[in-house]
């Protein structure tokens, strides 16, 4: 990850040193407290119910959707609701076998281990994770060349909750074993306004209503931009204002961060402007974008894509990523074959 994504203000990925204990003190912890996502809740509630009532671990969850939309969250909740412990690891530090080997041998029975990032795992890693995921067990090697023979260990029952950004990359063996998988969407601005009260509440912050409104609107649909904007705003509130956030301050805040009316900061607009007078709306290639605005190809496709697509100012075709008329309106420019002729 470059500077520039990792100091990017709505950046989903986004971490400041002190915002880790208070991202943890904002994680809802009971379903009843997540807000949005009605058909993954609905579903969940379900499982963990008929789990809970044969007295079994849940079925291992697979949770997928673009960065900041809650899986991490949805994981503790799962574990919370299922009264076990959660450990939590992801793809990239899990390294070897071994490492695997040792998180499974020391889990006690029903807890949830959290795999972030599980599209990251090394094959080699990941084939550990099949006899696990399916007969909870661990099969060792012992010894090399023809003396070396294979053990069989038992262990404990688990859940493996594993949350992915891309779905698509996970092999089909890993995919398989899965036996529930749920999609999280993109919140709609009411959904946020209602994250950004309740954030305000246990922060201490004061917004009105349609302070709240103004910041759910310009946080891509994503839960963690919501809560940094809301932080940032504060900061303007208390300083400019008298501390509350109102539509004109959250607007003023916003404006200052140089996030516009649909939440897109100057790196959107970089990408769709180059796309525009560089490649003639495309369709160019990704490789191509990534490298005349010097971002990383897997982070424009994580980070920045899914939110311009979601509110249709791009398209993806076999061909390449094209800038809709949408896009082309919303940053001033004509739109082809919509010249203006002037009479
Ligand atoms: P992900 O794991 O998908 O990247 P997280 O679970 O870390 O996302 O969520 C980021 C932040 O957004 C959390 O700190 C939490 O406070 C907030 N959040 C996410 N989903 C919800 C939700 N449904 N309701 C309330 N807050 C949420």
């Amino acid at each position: 990850m470059d500077f520039e994504q990792e100091n990017r203000i709505v950046s989903p990925d986004f971490n400041e040193s002190s915002d880790g204990d208070l991202e943890l003190s904002l994680r809802p912890k009971t379903l009843n407290d997540y807000i949005g996502q009605e058909k993954a809740k609905e579903n969940l509630k379900i499982y963990i119910e008929a789990a809970k009532a044969r007295g079994e671990q849940l079925d291992h969850v697979l949770l997928y959707g673009p960065p900041g939309l809650g899986k991490t969250t949805l994981a503790g909740i799962i574990a919370n609701e299922m009264s076990v412990q959660i450990r939590v690891t992801s793809g990239p530090a899990i390294e070897k076998p071994g490492d695997l080997a040792a998180l499974l041998t020391n889990l006690s029975d029903g807890d949830v281990l959290f795999i972030d990032e599980i599209h990251r795992l090394s094959r080699s890693v990941e084939e550990v994770l099949y006899p696990a995921m399916e007969d909870n067990a661990l099969d060792i090697i012992i010894g090399k060349g023809p003396s070396a023979r294979s053990i069989r260990l038992d262990l404990p029952k688990f859940t493996l909750v594993g949350a992915t950004t891309r779905a698509g990359q996970l092999t089909a063996p890993l995919r398989d074993r899965f036996g529930v998988i749920l999609r999280l969407e993109m919140y709609s601005p009411e959904q946020l306004s209602q994250i950004v009260k309740r954030s305000a509440g246990i922060l201490g912050i004061a917004v009105d209503e349609n302070g709240a409104l103004e910041i759910a609107s310009r946080s891509r649909g994503t839960p963690r931009i919501a809560n940094r904007l809301l932080k940032r705003a504060r900061d303007f509130a208390e300083v400019m204002a008298n501390g509350v956030i109102t539509e004109d301050t959250a607007k003023i805040a916003l404006g200052r961060m140089e996030i516009d009316e649909l939440g897109l900061d100057q790196i959107d607009r970089l990408l769709l402007t180059t796309m525009i007078q560089n490649y003639n709306g495309g369709p160019v290639g990704l490789e191509t974008i990534a490298a005349t605005i010097g971002e990383e190809a897997v982070t424009i496709e994580d980070v920045y894509e899914p939110y311009l697509m979601q509110i249709g100012f791009l398209s993806k075709t076999p061909r390449g990523r094209v800038a809709t008329a949408l896009a082309y309106k919303h940053l001033g420019f004509t739109v082809p074959g919509q010249q203006k002729f002037e009479l």
